[in-house]
């Protein structure tokens, strides 16, 4: 048998919580390897990463590649527009933000998920102390001066540390015992890349409607096509099936209606995408030797933006809480997981608890539900103060920071 690889921490998973990890424990000094295969494409998916996000990749060199001005992957949004949609007699107030408000030139950048997964393995080819293994992981064997795992060609790599950003069904999280609580919504996700004939003017426009968003996003334009969004619609399964059967000119066209007409025709461009939407999470990030990155501790629908944004904190704070540790000195390694722990429960808490409420509130259709949604977003529109409070939490997060005990205090409720 061959001896084992021997590393100081090992990253698993090639997805984008997986990468920014190795590449920023990479950057603060470890020796690190990354296990994974790159990711099959994720056809019409993209990330809306928020200036918060783009400020920590800019601490580990990541956020240059993204730049719209010598990047063409990525376009800024600048503005945010929410329309109720769901023709409740409590709709809400439509509301439109801009970035401008909270002193911000932009609220952060648009990327389809392939390219920033591609660009981010690129910079993972190029730093010395970054190995990367082009395999799985098929078993781990954790014990107290180590963990070795075996890969799927055979290989072994052994080392001190497991960062898991292996996705939503974690084979670490699983092996090492951390406890999942899994959900599922009524709602698929139809996701592609629109050409249209109005411009979007750097706005998201995200629609309420009863099934869930329906949302466009800005893309960078392209010689020939001006005006280009993402889109996102949440839509109960049978009627996923029925849209996705329609002739692509009649989709468009049914697009367009759905949009009211705001964006004019809509044009499909390149594959579409179909993903159930679920929720996830887990009762801890970290357990001996192990922390837990990206969906690998979190899963929730695509409303506001927030999952891979969520992704990045975690990754970032696996390496701040490592930054100068010894990791051979298993006390300091234990205390580090412990810090990773504290700093990431009331974020992942906070998201994923608000993201369901505005899911379920949509879908629900109760009167009560809806006075009350209407009346909390209309609040949020019209009222300055906590208008711009609202926007800096969801650009860049704190309140999680002060919630963090009250929410030790008081675990979310399980499903
Ligand atoms: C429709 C939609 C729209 C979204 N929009 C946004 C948005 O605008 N903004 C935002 O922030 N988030 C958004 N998200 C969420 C975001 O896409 C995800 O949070 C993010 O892509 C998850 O990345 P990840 O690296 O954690 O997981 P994944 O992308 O699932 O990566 C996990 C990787 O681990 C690999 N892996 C699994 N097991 C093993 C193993 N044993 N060994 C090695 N590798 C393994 C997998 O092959 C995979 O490559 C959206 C999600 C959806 C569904």
């Amino acid at each position: 048998m061959q001896p084992p690889i021997e590393t100081d921490i090992l990253a698993v998973g090639a997805g984008a919580a997986g990468l920014i990890a190795a590449i920023a424990l990479a950057r603060t000094g470890h020796r690190v390897a990354l296990v994974g295969r790159k990711p099959p494409p994720l056809p019409g998916r993209t990330v809306a990463l928020f200036e918060g996000s783009l400020q920590l990749l800019e601490q580990f060199d990541l956020r240059a590649m993204l730049d719209p001005a010598t990047s063409p992957i990525s376009a800024p949004v600048r503005a945010m527009r929410i329309i109720d949609d769901t023709g409740s007699p409590f709709r809400a107030a439509t509301g439109y933000f801009e970035a401008e408000e909270i002193g911000l030139d932009a609220f952060g950048l648009n990327v389809p998920n392939d390219d920033i997964v591609q660009a981010l393995a690129r910079v993972a080819e190029n730093i010395d102390n970054l190995e990367t293994l082009e395999a799985f992981v098929a078993d781990y064997a954790f014990g107290d001066d180590g963990v070795v795992a075996t890969l799927d060609d055979g290989r072994r790599v052994r080392c001190r540390l497991i960062v898991a950003g292996d996705g939503r069904n974690s084979l670490a999280r699983r092996t090492a015992g951390i406890e999942a609580t899994e959900w599922s919504y009524p709602q698929t996700a139809i996701t592609l890349i629109l050409r249209h004939r109005r411009a979007h003017h750097d706005t998201t426009t995200e629609y309420h409607t009863r099934s869930g968003p329906f949302t466009f996003v800005p893309m960078p334009p392209l010689p020939d096509a001006p005006y280009r969004s993402s889109l996102v619609w949440l839509v109960g399964p049978g009627e996923a099936k029925r849209l996705l059967a329609l002739p692509r000119e009649k989709l468009g066209e049914r697009i367009a209606d759905q949009a009211h007409h705001r964006f004019g025709a809509c044009e499909i461009e390149g594959d579409i995408g179909a993903f159930p939407m679920g929720g996830m999470r887990t009762k801890a990030v970290s357990a001996p030797r192990l922390m837990l990155v990206g969906e690998a501790c979190h899963v929730f629908p695509p409303l506001a933006a927030q999952g891979l944004n969520l992704g990045i904190r975690d990754s970032v704070d696996a390496a701040r809480a490592l930054e100068g540790v010894d990791i051979s000195d298993a006390r300091a390694l234990s205390q580090a997981i412990q810090s990773f722990e504290d700093s990431r429960r009331a974020d992942i808490d906070l998201r994923t608890q608000a993201v369901d409420l505005l899911n379920r509130s949509l879908i629900s259709g109760l009167p009560p539900v809806d006075f009350l949604r209407g009346f909390g977003m209309s609040a949020v529109s019209a009222i300055g103060p906590l208008r711009r409070a609202v926007l800096r939490e969801g650009v860049s997060p704190h309140l999680s920071r002060f919630l963090g005990p009250l929410m030790k205090l008081a675990p979310v409720a399980r499903r």
